[in-house]
């Protein structure tokens, strides 16, 4: 089991932000930014390349489900990342979406 189906099985902690039967959205352990959280599909997918036309609406209800975390914790201005890939930073092969806040990203994309 990849350590993100751990956290979902809840055989490692994590901090919970958000969950439902298809998404879990905990704080990053290493936080890049004030608010830092990642959202996972419950299912595991190695990454957003892994979405397809029979599992699309995941996808959409993962961002959805981002946009309600951000609105819960009353930021309006936030920054979704996926990471695909050891070179574009992926470290951990489950499916996430980095929702990052709490800071001025104006000047700089990466
Ligand atoms: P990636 O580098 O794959 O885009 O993002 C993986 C993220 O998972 C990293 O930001 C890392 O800090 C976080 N992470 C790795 N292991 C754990 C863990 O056990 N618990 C939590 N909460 N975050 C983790
Ligand atoms: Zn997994």
């Amino acid at each position: 089991m990849c350590i993100f189906c751990k956290i979902v099985a809840g055989e490692i902690p994590s901090k919970k932000a958000y969950e439902d039967d298809k998404v879990l959205a905990f704080y990053d352990i290493n936080p890049l930014a004030p608010i830092h959280i990642l959202v996972i599909p419950k299912e595991h997918i190695r990454s957003a390349a892994g979405i397809n036309e029979t599992n699309e609406a995941l996808a959409g209800h993962m961002i959805a489900a981002a946009a309600k975390i951000a609105n819960e914790l009353g930021i309006s201005d936030y920054r979704l990342i996926s990471n695909i890939g050891p070179t574009a930073g992926q470290t951990v092969e489950h499916f996430h979406i980095h929702l990052i806040g709490g800071v001025d990203m104006s000047k700089r994309m990466l």
